[in-house]
């Protein structure tokens, strides 16, 4: 599943081929992948005439700023978010259709912004400029604190665990928590931090927290310095693997050894999501 870098990985692409191209058409395959306006043709008849100024990425929601190419003024928005397996890709028109194609947004005659997702649980908006995103997408609306921003302090953090008797790992995967980190980062921050995944939370001492902390930022930006993960679906805009995947220390890598000790990485289930970890490196 995409998490933070992913997203942010997809984002910078749209960024560099994207913006400033007028919006020319639409065409909706699946129309329950429109989360909002109620029907295709209302989503098509809102992006008609803009083009995209600027792409934000919020958690793992991605939404576009748009303008009218006529007056350059306000245009609403169009928000997209991947879920499990959605890919936003940037191809020439002219590509084979691939069976998984759920959107099609035409940006001039020979390129379009193709949404793919096999598991069909993404979704993209259309919000017209008298609203905010997070009013329609709503689950934006309820994020906590940005891992980058000054907002995800450890003073706001320490006091976020300290309430909890939850294990670590479910705690960190909750998006009102801090947005934007999913299973693999969880496991792979709490490897970099030595705690194990099942620890209860309040127990932490205040080192641990403040290596968690950084560990969380760490692994985030470095993935994003690898272009994201790639271990299913995901794909950058281009179409490419990201390389995070080949580094980690602990996610994906059952049975296989430590890269510090040796021991053979474990997977245990928590909160019902499969968790890696090195028993001899990370004790309760
Ligand atoms: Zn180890």
């Amino acid at each position: 599943m995409p998490e933070l870098p992913e997203v942010e990985t997809v984002r910078r692409g749209l960024d560099k081929y994207t913006l400033d191209r007028a919006i020319t058409g639409t065409e909706v395959l699946l129309p329950r992948t429109i989360a909002h306006p109620d029907t295709p043709e209302e989503f098509d008849f809102g992006l008609q005439h803009t083009q995209i100024q600027t792409w934000h990425r919020r958690g793992k929601y991605l939404f576009a700023e748009l303008v009218s190419t006529d007056t350059q003024q306000a245009a609403g928005w169009l928000g997209v978010h991947l879920r499990m397996t959605g890919q936003l890709l940037w191809v020439e028109s002219h590509t084979d259709l691939h069976k998984h194609t759920r959107v099609r947004l035409f940006l001039g005659k020979d390129w379009e912004i193709r949404f793919v997702d096999q598991r069909t649980f993404g979704q993209m908006w259309w919000i017209p400029p008298s609203k905010e995103p997070g009013q329609v997408m709503t689950g934006m609306g309820k994020l906590g604190p940005e891992p980058f921003e000054p907002a995800f302090s450890i003073e706001y953090f320490a006091a976020k665990l300290q309430k909890s008797q939850r294990n670590i790992k479910t705690v960190i995967l909750d998006q009102t928590l801090i947005a934007g980190v999913g299973n693999i980062y969880a496991d792979e921050a709490l490897f970099m931090s030595k705690i194990h995944p099942n620890t209860p939370a309040g127990n932490l001492t205040i080192s641990q927290v403040q290596l968690l902390h950084e560990s969380i930022i760490n692994v985030l930006q470095t993935s994003i310095d690898q272009g994201g993960t790639t271990f299913s679906n995901y794909l950058n805009v281009q179409g490419t693997n990201g390389n995070y995947g080949g580094m980690a220390w602990v996610y994906n890598r059952t049975k296989q050894p430590c890269r510090v000790c040796k021991t053979s990485i474990e997977k245990i289930r928590l909160g019902g999501r499969g968790t890696h970890y090195c028993p001899e490196c990370q004790k309760i």
